[in-house]
């Protein structure tokens, strides 16, 4: 069956020493957290500018450099730029196994997500990968991936942040909003335009070292997830040298949605393995809560919950990843550049079945629950708030439809 590819030696080895990273790595700086009354991982205090504690920061900073340490930080990254190289297929796994078992704690940062290096940057220059990519491979720093702005979410061409050269340098200004990392990002990707009408070539990816003079972080955007990581960044006049142009001038659309379709297909392994968490512990709660005497889990109206949880991760796991699959055996990969014309459609598909299905199964793990499904903090409530944010961020629900039609219209394989 094809939907059993990537479980591989590596995988098995991969998860085998995450597991046991979570035991020696993980759970005491979970515990020296617990201590300190700053909150959780994943629902830290804020401080008075509505950013993410420090403390929390830091504490998801050391388990990313003991992460890299251990090889454990950026499976997903090119053999040749450092990385684990795995397939797409093997990262499902990968990706399943880590949010299963981290759940909603300081785990979750040992694999590089949105601040870690990612498949648009390894295109940077020579000495862009020494400055950046390197100490992005180590964890000693972090990224962000800035593309849109107050104005232009979505529609992306209609972008107002401009690059304009300056003998062998590039002078960026503009307005970037709701970016995850804004306040601690160290090396910012950002997307502007350099040849305005110039369609998908319009735009260009610069890596902006966030202590250049004009570069200034703006407000946090409090969102529904409250994790005090989103927000704007500005740049007035902001210098880049050439050799941190990544890829070609022009090539600033092409990067971004590299960028973009990592983001998507994380969606798969990210939804299957907290999904899985989420019916275990609904599980758990139907077997232990009593109502008139017996367990609910003896109520059909509850066993159908239970069923359609399942009904949804399992339809969502094999999907994802036969998609993952077909995209490791396309030319080029999930992330080609130029990206395979049956790229697009599989990958928008990972993402709208993975969004939709897991919102449904936050929804029922909360029901399960009854009042304490409820609870503010509990795991139940915060990815019910994470399952509604993952519809609209790396391109909406809707977006991703628009996809999948013009791959259908176009003639794509089925
Ligand atoms: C928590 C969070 C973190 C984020 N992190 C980042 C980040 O790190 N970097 C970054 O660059 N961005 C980030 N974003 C921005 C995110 O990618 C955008 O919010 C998203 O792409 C949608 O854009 P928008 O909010 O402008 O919605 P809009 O584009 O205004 O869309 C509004 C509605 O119109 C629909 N719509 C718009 N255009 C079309 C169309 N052509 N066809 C069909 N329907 C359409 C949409 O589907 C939606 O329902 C983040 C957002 C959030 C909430």
């Amino acid at each position: 069956m094809r939907v059993t590819t990537g479980r591989t030696d590596r995988v098995a080895d991969y998860t085998a020493r995450f597991a046991a990273f979570l035991e020696t790595e993980v759970a005491p700086r979970e515990a020296d957290l617990a201590v300190q009354d700053v909150g959780t991982a994943f629902n830290p205090r804020l401080d008075t500018a509505g950013r993410m504690h420090p403390a929390v920061w830091e504490a998801r900073r050391e388990v990313q450099r003991r992460s890299a340490a251990a090889g454990l930080y950026t499976p997903h990254v090119a053999a040749e730029v450092g990385g684990g190289g795995f397939t797409r297929a093997e990262m499902q796994h990968v990706e399943e196994f880590v949010y299963r078992h981290a759940g909603l704690g300081l785990g979750i940062a040992a694999l590089a997500w949105t601040e870690g290096p990612n498949p648009a940057i390894e295109h940077c220059s020579p000495a862009a990968r020494e400055r950046w990519l390197d100490p992005l491979m180590t964890g000693e720093i972090t990224a962000a991936f800035a593309n849109t702005e107050i104005a232009v979410g979505t529609d992306v061409l209609a972008m107002e942040t401009r690059a304009r050269p300056d003998g062998d340098d590039w002078i960026l200004d503009g307005t970037k909003a709701w970016i995850t990392n804004a306040h601690f990002a160290d090396v910012v990707q950002v997307v502007a335009v350099t040849e305005p009408g110039a369609g998908t070539r319009s735009l260009s990816m610069f890596l902006v070292d966030a202590t250049s003079p004009g570069f200034a972080r703006g407000r946090d955007i409090p969102t529904m997830l409250n994790d005090g990581l989103t927000g704007e960044l500005h740049l007035e006049g902001v210098r880049v040298p050439a050799q941190d142009v990544v890829g070609e001038i022009g090539d600033g659309f092409a990067l971004a949605m590299a960028w973009i379709n990592w983001r998507r297909l994380c969606r798969g392994g990210m939804c299957a393995g907290w999904g899985t968490w989420l019916l275990e512990r609904a599980l758990d709660r139907a077997r232990s809560r009593t109502s008139g005497g017996a367990p609910i889990a003896e109520l059909q109206s509850v066993q159908h919950m239970l069923a359609d949880m399942d009904a949804d991760l399992y339809a969502a796991r094999a999907a994802s990843l036969q998609a993952q699959a077909e995209l490791d055996d396309l030319p080029g990969g999930a992330f080609g550049m130029p990206l395979h014309p049956e790229a697009p459609r599989l990958t928008s598909l990972v993402k709208v079945i993975n969004d939709e299905a897991f919102f449904r199964v936050t929804d029922r793990a909360v029901q399960v629950h009854g009042g304490t499904g409820l609870r503010l903090g509990s795991p139940e409530e915060k990815l019910f708030r994470i399952a509604r944010n993952l519809k609209i961020p790396a391109g909406t629900v809707e977006i991703q439809r628009n996809a999948i039609a013009r791959g259908l219209l176009r003639g794509s394989r089925r």
